[in-house]
């Protein structure tokens, strides 16, 4: 792959640091590494971005990030091949990947020229009758953007889209194993027109992060990852706002009345999907009992028909996991449910850092593998006997963003809708759907805001009250 051996330049740095394929271990490319130390010089690369975003009008922000979609779209396959190399998802989820970045810089776009604000309706209340007025998106100022390694593109443009469409400056840390994507669509928007001090993006490790959001000047985190490191940040971050998107342990439920061949096939894509590495993908599916046997049988034979490997092959379905280190964790926590009784159906084969899709069943509810993400491809099934039952399995875990429902009655799905505790409920889908314009983000512990284009760009303004008091007002 030596067409993506590249050496992104970062602005502050202070020695290289390489970025190895998670499938061949082969170096695909190095970046200038920051550490904690240079923070002031960081800080002050951003404030100098401030004053640059707050000068650039609606219209020239818009027309960056239309430009930077334009760009990407021309440039797709080398990002999907970057995707590939750095992160190991498949060519054909990398595509996918791509494409939706194109959309949430588009999305962004819109959001800079749309949503600049409402007219207030002073007057509608009494002794306000003679004021007229509106209110402003205004940026907030510095955003501290702090990524995730498995959707190292389109997770980034989430928070730079928005964040350039509100005329915000934003200092960026993509996770330190998949930081090229990120660097690259930086250098992209720079090419498009963004001055190139709006957005600072470091690569760097834990400490650095860790410096980057107690800096006093950034006025919002916006983070995606693990709960610890959210739980590490809150707690070190200081006053300034969070928006935490962390992770999720997803139930799918499957009545009796379900269309099964539907649910057999969207589950096995929402279980497998990146190697299971996403924070909506399905872990939990809880089956009616008159249908648990059939819905299984046919559930374990299409798992073990995934082709597992070379994320480059074209066919391949389940690419590795990011580290072999990944797969070996995922693998001690399914023998920990089997030491505990849990039955094995197919798979926790780690070669390397491949993981065979692993399909469980009566695994013990006080098990982690029940309980908390596993981010690995490892599904549990269980039958229930009751709806009741069902949403009450469903919703016994702390950790939670999306939920799924499988079933051909109206009534049942609108009240899985209204019951199942989850910020996203997919009625006929597995877990695994999302929209890049539609509220995103968790629904339990630890979670904070929403992002999806609009919402994250409300997140990162804040209004602006503007009041007249017209002395010779008509009424
Ligand atoms: P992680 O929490 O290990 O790392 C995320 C980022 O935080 C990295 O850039 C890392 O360097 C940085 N970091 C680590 N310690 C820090 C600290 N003390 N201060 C500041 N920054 C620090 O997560 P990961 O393993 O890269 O990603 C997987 C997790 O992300 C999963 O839990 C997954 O569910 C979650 N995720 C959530 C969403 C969502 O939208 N809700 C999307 C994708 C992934």
């Amino acid at each position: 792959m030596a067409d993506i051996a590249l050496k992104p330049e970062c602005p502050v740095g202070d020695g290289m640091s390489t970025v190895c394929n998670p499938y061949t271990g082969d170096v695909v490319g190095s970046v200038n590494t920051v550490d904690a130390s240079a923070i002031d010089s960081i800080v002050a690369r951003a404030r100098k971005g401030r004053r640059s975003a707050q000068a650039m009008s609606r219209a020239s922000r818009a027309a960056v990030l239309e430009g930077a979609a334009r760009l990407l779209e021309q440039r797709a396959e080398f990002f999907a091949l970057l995707i590939v190399n750095e992160a190991g998802k498949t060519i054909t989820q990398a595509r996918k990947e791509t494409a939706r970045a194109v959309n949430t810089l588009v999305l962004s776009a819109a959001e800079a020229r749309r949503n600049s604000g409402e007219v207030v309706p002073f007057d509608a209340f009494p002794g306000s009758e003679n004021r007229t007025g509106w209110f402003t998106r205004e940026p907030l100022g510095i955003i501290a953007a702090i990524t995730p390694f498995n959707d190292p593109l389109n997770l980034v443009a989430h928070k730079l889209g928005p964040a350039i469409a509100g005329g915000n400056s934003v200092i960026l840390k993509p996770s330190e194993l998949t930081p090229l994507s990120a660097f690259h669509l930086v250098e992209m928007l720079i090419e498009a027109g963004l001055p190139e001090e709006v957005v600072t993006v470091v690569n760097g490790n834990a400490e650095l992060g860790a410096a980057i959001v107690t800096a006093r000047e950034v006025r919002m985190v916006s983070f995606t990852g693990g709960f610890a490191t959210g739980e590490a940040i809150a707690r070190s971050a200081g006053l300034k706002k969070l928006a935490m998107d962390l992770g999720g342990n997803a139930a799918v439920v499957v009545m009796e009345d379900a269309d099964l061949g539907t649910a057999v096939e969207s589950c096995v894509s929402g279980a497998f999907w990146a190697a299971g590495q996403n924070c909506i993908g399905t872990q939990r599916i809880l089956i009616a009992r008159e249908v648990y046997e059939d819905f299984r049988d046919a559930f374990v034979a299409r798992t073990k028909q995934l082709r597992v490997g070379d994320p480059t092959d074209e066919r391949t379905e389940v690419g590795p996991m990011i580290t072999a280190a990944a797969a070996r964790t995922a693998r001690a926590k399914v023998d920990t449910a089997i030491a505990n009784g849990a039955t094995l159906l197919c798979g926790n084969q780690p070669d390397g850092s491949l993981y065979a899709p692993t399909v469980l069943e009566g695994v013990p509810a006080d098990c982690s593998i029940w309980q908390e993400e596993a981010f690995a491809p490892v599904v549990c099934l269980q039958p229930f006997d009751s709806f009741d039952d069902a949403l009450q399995h469903a919703n016994e875990v702390d950790f939670s963003l999306h939920a799924g429902i499988f079933t051909g009655s109206l009534d049942r799905a609108l009240s899985a809708a209204q019951l199942l505790e989850a910020s996203g409920v997919m009625i006929n889908d597995s877990s695994d759907y999302r929209l890049d314009a539609m509220p995103f983000g968790g629904f339990k512990h630890g979670s904070m805001g929403r992002e999806g284009v609009r919402f994250a760009y409300e997140e990162m303004t804040q209004p602006k009250v503007v009041c007249i008091n017209q002395k010779d007002g008509v009424r």
